[in-house]
């Protein structure tokens, strides 16, 4: 059995997905420059407790409600308790939230700290995997049945300083809520979870043609000495 996070899982549903970077990445953990900026995990952290305490006050923030009242939060499990099996493979994850609507069913949304770009618009893919995952982890840990999954960019806003955002503890800055739904597709996610084990019970496979990287990082590990010009 081999368990892979259902984060490096989406990374194989993008269009020209690397599966050498796939697989270093799954056997390496830790990468060389894959830091996340301490300050995305401040508003992570702060997106996610103001969403907390917004819906245990009674409410449903106004820009999630498109799919209904939400009625609670169940506490998203640890991953070593959240994951469903396909074969050869266990998918684990840890969700943002799991919202109980007042229908009864689930939303599951998955919280980015990121303008809504052409750029991100290419992950959707990854994220629709990860979000699938977690859907079929709630239901196959018998959370409850999943009736939608969304997207919730929190979109920082830089343009302009006005008198909302001066403060006399400093500046405020506003997170615009975009949410949007995302298709559920277990089909796909089974057909992943075959491709990855495939992949991952090789050796090494060959670099993407459309990546520069490896070839650029063997440059730098060569380099001892000043280039000749
Ligand atoms: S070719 Fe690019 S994407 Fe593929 S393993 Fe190398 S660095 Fe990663």
């Amino acid at each position: 059995m081999i368990t892979i996070s259902a984060t490096l899982l989406g990374k194989l549903a993008v269009d020209n997905a690397c599966e050498r970077c796939f697989w270093r990445k799954f056997y390496l953990k830790k990468l060389p420059f894959d830091h996340i900026p301490g300050s995305y995990s401040t508003y992570d952290k702060a997106e996610k407790l103001a969403v907390e305490a917004w819906i245990s006050s009674g409410m449903t923030p106004p820009w999630m409600s498109q799919f209904g009242e939400i009625a609670k939060l169940i506490p998203p499990p640890h991953w070593s308790r959240f994951h469903f099996e396909h074969g050869n493979m266990k998918v684990r994850g840890v969700a943002d939230f799991i919202c109980v609507l007042v229908s009864g069913g689930l939303l599951i949304p998955d919280m980015k700290t990121a303008k809504f770009s052409d750029a991100q618009e290419k992950w959707i893919p990854t994220y629709a995997t990860q979000l699938g995952c977690y859907a079929l982890a709630a239901e196959a840990q018998g959370i409850g049945t999943v009736e939608k999954l969304a997207l919730i960019y929190m979109q920082p806003q830089a343009e302009g300083l006005d008198s909302d955002k001066m403060r006399d503890d400093g500046i405020a800055i506003m997170h615009k809520a975009l949410m949007f739904g995302v298709d559920r597709n277990d089909e796909r996610i089974h057909a992943l979870c075959n491709r990855a084990y495939e992949i991952l019970s090789k050796p090494l496979p060959d670099a993407s043609e459309t990546c520069q990287d490896c070839q650029r990082l063997e440059a730098l590990l060569q380099l001892k000495e000043i280039p000749t010009p």
